[in-house]
């Protein structure tokens, strides 16, 4: 749906082609009011998503706000490369951790898709793993939240995972200003990536085979130009079984390589 089609679902509280059918469209004078207020806020650059508070992903319904980042159309990819690998492992019990869940989208939706998997999900943030928390509540799904950075969020007896999977803040610090000045309005924390932007992925790259099963997966999303380095970390620190998917733009969006002796 587009951003009109968002906003008048919502206030007609109707699907998207009720708006094109019905010739009535119920839009009285309370409803009018509540339009504009909603397009004054969009005005000033607030991201849709924050001011309906909720938002689509992978077919699931999502509680929004300005806790955690809005869940983003190409995150979806990374989700499906999951949800393949998963089922592929004929493993029926995965056990996965997500690293940084902010609004708890990706976990929630892997545990809605793989319904066997024990799903452990971390962030830094305790107002996102509360919104992360509501949202695994609204769909139905039992994941167990815990709080610290990266890797500091577990302790060894937690045991090893057969997925490591992570969005982790990828924006490098002088790509901020030329940003949409919708991003101003989501946690920064959840967005930059250092310097060159790419500091949680050698954190994350350089703690992960600790916590993971031999054979076990890490996956990642990844901003646009990152492929090559990323790989390239990976590979150096013993990582095999490289691979990555494109976008719909054809980009190379998610990475992901095997823990083990290749
Ligand atoms: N895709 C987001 C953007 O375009 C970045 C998300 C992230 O840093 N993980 O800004």
């Amino acid at each position: 749906m587009n951003e009109a089609e968002l906003v008048l679902t919502h206030i007609l509280r109707c699907d998207r082609m009720s708006l094109y059918l019905n010739k009535d469209t119920g839009l009285d004078k309370d409803k009018s009011v509540i339009l504009s207020s909603i397009l004054k806020r969009r005005m000033l650059g607030e991201p849709v998503q924050y001011i309906l508070g909720r938002c689509e992903f992978m077919g699931l319904e999502f509680k929004i706000d300005r806790r955690a980042l809005i869940p983003r159309p190409e995150t979806e990819i990374l989700v499906e490369s999951a949800i393949g690998g998963l089922r592929d492992s004929g493993n029926a019990r995965p056990r996965v951790l997500e690293i940084g869940t902010g609004s708890g989208c990706i976990a929630v939706a892997i545990a809605r898709n793989i319904k066997g998997a024990d799903i452990w999900a971390s962030d830094i943030s305790q107002e996102a793993l509360q919104l992360a928390g509501e949202n695994a509540r609204c769909n139905n799904t039992r994941i167990r939240f815990v709080r610290g950075d990266l890797f500091d969020a577990l302790h060894p007896e937690d045991g090893k995972f057969d997925l490591i999977i992570s969005n982790p803040p990828y924006v490098a610090e002088v790509d901020f200003s030329s940003l949409a000045r919708e991003i101003s309005f989501e946690p920064q924390a959840a967005l930059n990536g250092g310097r060159d932007g790419l500091d949680f992925y050698r954190r994350i790259i350089t703690g992960a085979a600790a916590y993971l099963e031999n054979s076990g997966s890490l996956m990642f999303e990844i901003g646009m130009g990152q492929a090559g380095v990323v790989k390239r970390m990976l590979e150096n620190e013993g990582f095999g079984c490289l691979s990555s998917v494109r976008d719909y733009n054809g980009i190379e969006r998610v990475v992901s390589a095997k823990k083990g002796m290749f």
